[in-house]
């Protein structure tokens, strides 16, 4: 099967204070081996909840999750925690907007990378001469003398490269990058999605790419889901969406993409915010800000309407030629 990773009707709810917050709400979407799969949407959207939750990070204690998790053919939700421990790492890696809360401070990058390695049971030696190799992989500048390099001595793009040699190290079939380049300027972050990009080539390495970022979407990703209050309302083919966009919201973002420039642009820039969802009331999540919103929408739940091949979207005018 070609299919990597499949989430199916995944819901998570976080008991708050004044009832619950529907953080998630039935998200399905495949990411295939070897493919770049984005999912893109505003702050607070949901996307890096989704992406803790395959992981089973989350802080634990107060959400309520359903629905399916499917890794390899696997719920990952019947997974014990020790079974988690031995797919983290090694079957799925992850990488975060900020390096430094994953690095320690006192131990050269060169060292962590090497202990990554070593879990695998390689010896030190040959560890060691991973460690320079993956730093060249990731294009780390003079790599033979930055293995020794402390975090703190780093630029950001760096320690993201250093990053993305600890999880490369360990050749994990699927990477969750969680903003990996938020943080970074724009020549750094086109240089580290470069190396993204070269990691599918090298490695047939499927990457679910979490971002905020619409026109780097544009520059790397295979598929999409966009997210919008909790929910992927659009999901599909890059080109595909990117030419037919059929969701109010999907429009908007697209809208708001500079056209002469893939330049970052951010999604605040559209009116109104994402909803906190504390009830269970039927509608639309986006009707308040749609310009197309029916009487219906704000009543009752729109279907998830399949456009064709594998592009879905989740609105009641989705499959009807009304509103083009
Ligand atoms: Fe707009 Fe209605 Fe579609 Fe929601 S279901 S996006 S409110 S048209
Ligand atoms: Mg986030």
């Amino acid at each position: 099967s070609k299919e990597l990773l499949k989430l199916e009707h995944l819901s998570i709810d976080y008991r708050v204070k004044d009832g619950y917050l529907s953080a998630v709400n039935d998200v399905s979407c495949t990411i295939n081996k070897g493919e770049i799969f984005a999912i893109v949407g505003e702050s607070g959207c949901g996307k890096s909840t989704v992406a803790h939750s395959i992981m089973n990070l989350l802080p634990g204690g107060n959400e309520e999750i359903t629905g399916k998790i499917i890794f390899k053919g696997k719920d990952l939700r019947t997974c014990s925690e020790k079974q988690m421990e031995a797919i983290r790492g090694k079957e799925i890696g992850m990488i975060f907007q900020n390096p430094l809360d994953s690095l320690n401070p006192v131990y050269t990058v060169g060292s962590q990378v090497s202990e990554a390695i070593m879990l695998d049971k390689v010896d030190k030696r040959e560890a060691w001469n991973r460690v320079v190799n993956l730093f060249r992989d990731v294009k780390m500048p003079d790599a033979d003398e930055r293995v020794n390099s402390f975090p703190h001595e780093l630029s950001g793009g760096m320690r993201q490269r250093v990053m993305i040699a600890m999880m490369l190290s360990r050749n994990p079939e699927l990477l969750i990058a969680d903003e990996p380049t938020t943080a970074l300027d724009v020549t750094i972050e086109a240089q580290i999605l470069d190396i993204m990009k070269g990691l599918k080539e090298k490695y047939n390495t499927a990457i679910m790419l979490i971002t905020h970022n619409f026109g780097l979407v544009a520059e790397i990703a295979d598929r999409i889901g966009v997210m919008y209050a909790g929910e992927m309302v659009e999901s599909g083919d890059v080109f595909e969406i990117f030419e037919n966009p059929v969701h109010p919201y999907t429009r908007l973002l697209m809208q708001a993409l500079p056209r002469k420039t893939k330049a970052e642009i951010r999604l605040q820039t559209i009116d109104g915010s994402v909803p906190r969802i504390t009830e269970k009331k039927p509608g639309c999540r986006f009707a308040n800000r749609c310009p197309y919103a029916l009487e219906k929408c704000f009543q009752e739940d729109p279907p998830v309407v399949n456009i064709q091949g594998d592009h879905f979207c989740r609105c009641y005018l989705a499959g009807k030629d009304e509103k083009k």
